[in-house]
């Protein structure tokens, strides 16, 4: 029996792995003619030539519109603006009910919030861990007026969601952040809803620093979204809108910069998803083959972005708790270059659920009377959506150790740290997280 690194044994691994990080000459270039050209940013914030941005942001937008096959791409400087402006340009009103999942980024449930709309949580499914279909047909009352639905993971959502949206006349809008170059049935994750969300940012498949589009087929949503990213209020007199609902605009525009970079991060788009998804299948495939591990595979008729492996971890098979089993496991591997402080990229569950936040327990967000809560008879409580607390607390690891940069000999060494950990178990059991800690 080998000696497990948490109890005082050798890990498995001890040089770093290598980090994320898709920056190459191609930015350094593109950015550098930017720089040399003195324009950083060609948006200004009144109707006329260049309320739709500089020559990089135009060019970006439209070799996105290319790749993702859509009608309209609108650059932004996060998902994060992109989900609050797209609960401006549907018209969400004080009052209105957006349909939104537990488990995510806390801004893809709370972004109703800053246009006064009441959150109402739904369940997921508990294999892809998106919304589940029969759980949003619950949560559907007169008042909803969208549901914004993830792509966790990289895993497309279930289309089943459009349907019963298109029978109820509910707004979708598809935060696509970690699934750029999925797709289900042939169609892009991102394209999938009425609108959807991308996310530029550091950790996502390709980056700008900071960034975000936001994609549409739909003209009048197109047009509101770029008013609202760019001083509305002050436009739509010289532009000609009437419909003034949620004109009030933001400052969410990208810089020349980020676009230049943008354009050649999208380029590399294919190949880092392709080197991705064949390092989460073959990490998918060896860690499966433990008894008690399995799941990570993609919805039927989909392509997996692969941001993260999500996996099914069953503790009545393995009988150890599942958090010390992680807890070991980390402790035989080193962390990647770029995110040290964060620990080997190994993880228990992904989010505590959103509805668990103070937010939304002590319902505050807007001032001090509660407000929009107070427009509501809803409550949040624990026990809300079980299958979210159950995989939180109990069954779900993810692991981004399958990122581009990563080689089989790095895969290797995580799959060694599991087998060590799964072959050494008798040493933790009866042992709780809490007793190493
Ligand atoms: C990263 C992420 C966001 C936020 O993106 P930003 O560009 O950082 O605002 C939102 N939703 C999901 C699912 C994400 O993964």
């Amino acid at each position: 029996m080998e000696k497990l690194s948490l109890l005082g044994g050798k890990k498995v691994r001890e040089k770093l792995f290598s980090g994320h990080c898709t920056i190459g000459k191609e930015e350094k270039e593109a950015v550098n003619k930017v720089l040399n050209s003195g324009t950083l940013s060609k948006f200004k914030g009144s109707w006329g030539q260049d309320f739709l941005g500089g020559p990089q942001v135009r060019a970006f937008e439209k070799e996105w519109s290319d790749f993702f096959n859509i009608k309209h791409s609108i650059s932004v400087n996060s998902n994060t603006s992109g989900l609050i402006a797209s609960m401006g340009a549907i018209g969400l009103t004080p009052g209105d009910e957006v349909v939104v999942t537990p488990y995510s980024m806390s801004i893809s449930a709370t972004a109703p919030l800053f246009y006064g709309g009441i959150p109402v949580f739904a369940d997921v499914e508990s294999d892809h861990f998106c919304i589940s279909p029969e759980s949003f047909r619950k949560k559907i009352t007169n008042k909803t007026k969208a549901i914004i639905i993830v792509d966790l993971f990289g895993n497309p959502f279930n289309e089943e969601i459009i349907s019963i949206a298109k029978e109820k006349n509910i707004i979708v809008i598809e935060d696509a952040a970690q699934a750029p170059g999925a797709s289900s049935n042939g169609k892009m994750a991102g394209t999938l809803a009425d609108i959807g969300v991308f996310s530029l940012n550091y950790h996502k498949h390709i980056h700008t620093g900071e960034g975000g589009v936001i994609v549409t087929n739909n003209d009048e949503f197109a047009e509101r979204l770029r008013l609202i990213r760019n001083h509305a209020e002050s436009v739509v007199e010289n532009q000609g809108t009437t419909n003034l609902t949620n004109m009030l605009g933001f400052n969410f525009r990208m810089t020349e910069i980020e676009a230049a970079i943008g354009r050649e991060q999208l380029k590399k788009l294919p190949q880092l998803l392709d080197k991705r998804i064949e390092n989460a299948n073959y990490l998918r495939k060896q860690l499966t083959e433990l008894p008690g591990i399995s799941g990570g595979i993609p919805r039927q008729n989909c392509k997996h972005a692969y941001y993260a492996l999500g996996l099914k971890y069953d503790k009545t098979k393995i009988e150890i708790d599942r958090n010390l089993f992680i807890h070991a496991v980390k402790a035989e591997l080193p962390a990647c270059s770029y995110r040290e402080q964060d620990g080997p990229l190994v993880g228990r569950g992904y989010v505590k659920p959103i509805y668990l936040l103070p937010i939304f327990q002590k319902k505050k967000a807007l001032g001090k009377d509660g407000f929009p809560f107070n427009l509501s008879e809803r409550e949040y409580n624990k026990g809300d959506c079980p299958t979210v607390e159950e995989l939180h607390s109990e069954s779900l690891i993810h692991t981004q150790m399958i990122e581009p940069q990563l080689s089989m000999k790095d895969m290797n060494d995580v799959i060694k740290a599991f087998q060590k950990v799964y072959e050494n178990r008798q040493a933790l059991k009866g042992k709780q997280l809490k007793d190493f800690i």
